[in-house]
């Protein structure tokens, strides 16, 4: 049973005229499914209820096709046939006995790359549709354009209400419209909605009003706002507009922080700003801080920080966190690793995914469940080889489904990659995608673990196995093909070229400058170099990207990695591609010119491509006596090297599709079509 410690997270909380049965509260996060998915959204909330958070919220919602995202996928509430698809979700919600949450939006500064009508700003400004914004700016508000915002919302409000939802949103952050208006350097209006402080919350303030006389009193108004100790205004917006919604979520100034990579930030980074903002209100406040530690969670309430634990990445997680604290089990939460890879594919305007859970995004395409899986009768014995992340998820995946399984790994250590990156500065929190598998299957009696087991083909067919899972992984190659060559670097003799394995190993460089080549351009580069700056060596980072860690901009960490790298004395060196090696230089050409230049180098470290480890399988389907096997199947990076959340879901599909008789697994994919 549950700890009485976490007894205070359970308790209601009243917001307005509508009470959340508990103090688990999925602030609005981006899915990547928007208008376009509503079923996918749906089931994706749905499951949080499910799961027991008393609150879920939807995505920003567009009133209006003056503000629309363009490339990526948004909610809407621009007319009332908008209203059935959000209507499917707040069902899947109210389901559970959890409240709707609705967070209406204008986007200010971000162009309608869609509707292509001209977006509105407090002054004319660039576009800021991040990673997308094209040369073009917003038209200034008249006065005129005033009114017809407030007038949005309210319209958007009515409609939330026939939607089902319980709170709904003034959305006052996040760089957005009402975020202009606060923010003194931008807004430069000389009439009552600029200058002083009282005149710039002028409109968030109308717009809590509009909520609420539009919502009746059906719903609970919330305003999202900025609190932040570096901007001490915005404690003062904060006093005057204190006790006007019924719940406030805060947030502060810094994204990279709010939703920080775990890399740079840890739990509970917003804590002191929060706290101060608590101060000032009798309203409840609800604040992320990525908490996966019911501990921190019962202490921040229990200390008056915030009064509900909101969350979007715990959530996509472990949907089931609420539940599982309450059941009285803890170690069973599936933590976040604070990787962002959720974050990072919502920017690519696809149905975010997540390292850690697998079932992301595929509750309504695939009906996959994140706590119950079918057992299959019948399986058998199955010996998995290789204990890296998809090894573990497929090991565990198939031990929930009843098979004997036997999970083989050459190392002492299990987790593979995962084990020998989280060495790497900044990545221990990523133990958590092996610490959390190995405890699971430690707890099921018809999974055993053998390792310092390396595999043979011989071994394998020696075995009593009715299936094979071949999970044996890549290896990084030296010869630097990659994303911007196919031909293999001409290494003279005396070149001292180093695979990325050999670091990861643990390997010795003994002394000198390490050129490390990223065509890779996520953050094995920069964590590499930070890991040989460690060790004492000097250190160049060489790629053909325009940034040092340029795809880590996905994943809202590429500047931070960028300052760390700045700090630590990490030459970065872009444009270039790497040519050759020679003893204590290396060779490249400008990728726009082709212009070649040498640069000193007594190692190098191409970060390019893995080769899969997929001998052992091939060699299995080549031998006759694998004829009396079911099947033999390959998982993971040995298929196809990828994200680390490529493998846990390489691992968990095709575990789960896995039949008695060994047919190939049944691969449904629902395509999901608007609702009209
Ligand atoms: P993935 O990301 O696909 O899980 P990893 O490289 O992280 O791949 O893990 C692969 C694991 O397989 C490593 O821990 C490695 O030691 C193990 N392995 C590779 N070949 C064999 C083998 N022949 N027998 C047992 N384990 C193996
Ligand atoms: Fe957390 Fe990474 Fe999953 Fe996002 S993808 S929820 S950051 S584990």
């Amino acid at each position: 049973m549950r700890d009485p410690r976490y007894d205070i997270l359970f308790e209601p909380v009243r917001l307005g005229p509508v009470t959340a049965k508990n103090r688990f509260y999925q602030v609005p996060h981006c899915s990547g499914m928007g208008w376009h998915r509503p079923r996918t959204l749906a089931a994706f909330r749905g499951m949080k209820a499910e799961g027991g958070w008393g609150v879920v919220c939807t995505e920003y919602c567009s009133v209006h096709p003056t503000s629309d995202d363009g490339g990526l996928p948004f909610a809407s509430l621009w007319d009332d046939e908008d209203i059935a698809a959000h209507a499917l979700m707040t069902d899947a919600v109210h389901e559970h006995g959890s409240l709707a949450g609705v967070e209406l939006w204008h986007g200010g500064a971000v162009a309608n790359l869609d509707s292509r009508l001209p977006a509105m700003g407090v002054r004319s400004r660039a576009s800021r549709n991040g990673l997308m914004a094209p040369p073009v700016q917003t038209r200034r508000l008249e006065k005129a354009d005033i009114r017809d915002i407030l007038d949005l919302q309210a319209r958007a409000a009515r409609r939330a209400v026939q939607a089902g939802f319980d709170i709904v949103y003034v959305y006052a952050t996040h760089g957005y419209l009402l975020s202009e208006f606060l923010n003194p350097e931008v807004n430069d209006r000389g009439d009552e909605y600029g200058g002083s402080v009282e005149n710039r919350v002028r409109i968030v303030r109308e717009l809590i009003d509009i909520t609420r006389e539009a919502t009746r009193g059906k719903c609970a108004v919330a305003t999202r706002l900025t609190v932040d100790r570096s901007i001490p205004e915005s404690f003062e917006a904060f006093e005057i507009l204190a006790e006007l919604p019924d719940l406030w979520d805060l947030t502060i100034g810094d994204y990279d922080v709010e939703m920080g990579s775990s890399r740079f930030v840890g739990e509970g980074a917003l804590v002191e700003d929060v706290a101060r903002a608590r101060g000032l209100t009798s309203k409840p406040v609800v604040a992320v801080g990525r908490f996966t530690s019911p501990d921190t969670m019962a202490r921040v309430i229990r200390n008056g920080t915030q009064d509900l634990i909101g969350a979007a990445r715990p959530s996509i997680a472990d949907p089931f966190l609420p539940k599982k604290i309450e059941e009285g089990r803890v170690e069973d939460v599936r933590e976040c690793i604070g990787c962002n890879i959720c974050y990072a594919h919502d920017s690519l305007g696809v149905p975010i995914r997540c390292t850690q859970n697998p079932t992301t995004g595929e509750e309504w395409r695939r009906g996959w469940h994140p706590e119950r899986i079918e057992r299959e009768r019948g399986l058998g014995r199955v010996l998995v080889i290789g204990g890296g992340p998809a090894g573990l998820e497929a090991a565990r995946v198939l031990g929930e489904r009843g098979a004997q399984v036997m999970l083989a790994e050459a190392k002492r250590e299990l987790g593979g990659r995962v084990s020998r990156e989280s060495r790497l500065p900044g990545l221990a929190e990523w133990r958590r995608v092996r610490d959390w598998r190995v405890a699971q299957l430690a707890r099921l009696d018809n999974v055993e673990v053998f390792p310092e087991s390396p595999m043979s083909a011989a071994d394998v067919l020696e075995v009593e196995a009715e299936h094979v899972i071949v999970a044996t992984g890549a290896r990084w190659t030296t010869d630097a093909v990659g994303r911007h060559r196919d031909a293999p670097i001409e290494a003279a003799s005396g070149a001292r070229v180093l695979s990325v394995d050999h670091v990861l190993d643990g390997g010795e460089i003994p002394s000198g400058r390490v050129l490390i080549y990223d065509d890779d351009h996520y953050y094995l580069g920069p964590a590499l170099a930070l890991e040989l700056r460690r060790r004492g060596l000097e250190v160049v980072l060489l790629t053909p990207a325009g940034r040092a860690g340029q795809w880590s901009a996905f994943t809202s960490e590429q500047e931070s990695a960028c300052a760390a790298l700045i700090e630590s004395d990490v030459e970065i060196v872009t444009n270039r591609v790497l040519e050759g090696v020679e003893a204590g230089r290396a060779r490249s050409t400008c990728v726009f010119s082709g212009r070649e230049s040498t640069i000193a180098a007594d190692w190098v470290l191409p970060l390019t491509l893995r080769a899969t480890n997929d001998g052992l399988y091939f060699e299995l389907l080549a031998r006759e006596e694998a004829g009396r096997l079911k099947s033999v199947l390959r998982v993971g990076d040995c298929e196809a090297p990828g994200l680390i959340a490529s493998a846990v879901y390489s691992g968990h599909r095709v575990a789960r599709g896995m039949r008695e008789t060994g047919e190939a697994p049944a691969d449904e994919v629902r395509r999901e079509r608007a609702l009209g």
